[in-house]
């Protein structure tokens, strides 16, 4: 109780779903094309206020990795992985970068950031999986949600 040293983050940001602590920028995303076996799951360059599991061996769509799952440090509750290693060279990039499974973590994006990083995110085609998508702005979410071969899920 009270060990752990809380981060705050100045900005837009998104926190654990259960405790609010906040864990990453949005503009630390680097992708929102990613799936766990919840749904949708982001892709950061960076996260804080978490302690990471040991690192695993994992098969994803996307081909073999070394992952450390990533955890609340206030509350504990699993939140995604982290890539430690990717065994296919085509997905190194993901290499040190962080995946939070978007239904773990709240929103704090205003809308306006949302609309320039859907922009970004380019505009392939839309599966939505916008059921479980009941927070705001959900109408510009569900525009850039793509299921493409590119995600990769949590074989859990
Ligand atoms: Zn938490």
């Amino acid at each position: 109780m009270g060990r752990v040293f809380v981060v705050d983050l100045d900005g837009r940001s998104y926190g654990c779903r259960y405790c609010n602590t906040p864990l990453a920028l949005a503009h630390n995303i680097l992708s929102r094309n990613f799936n766990c076996s919840q749904g949708r799951a982001y892709l950061f360059s960076k996260v804080v206020n978490i302690t990471l599991g040991t690192p695993v061996e994992r098969v994803m769509i996307s081909g073999l990795h070394t992952v450390e799952d990533i955890f609340c440090c206030c509350c504990g509750q699993l939140l995604g992985w982290k890539y430690v290693l990717a065994y296919e060279k085509n997905e190194a990039y993901k290499e040190g970068k962080f995946v939070l499974e978007r239904w773990r973590i709240v929103d704090n994006v205003e809308e306006e950031l949302e609309l320039n990083l859907d922009a970004q995110a380019g505009s392939q085609g839309s599966q939505a999986t916008s059921q479980a998508d009941s927070q705001a702005g959900s109408q510009v979410d569900s525009q850039a949600d793509s299921l493409a071969g590119s995600s990769d899920t949590e074989n859990a």
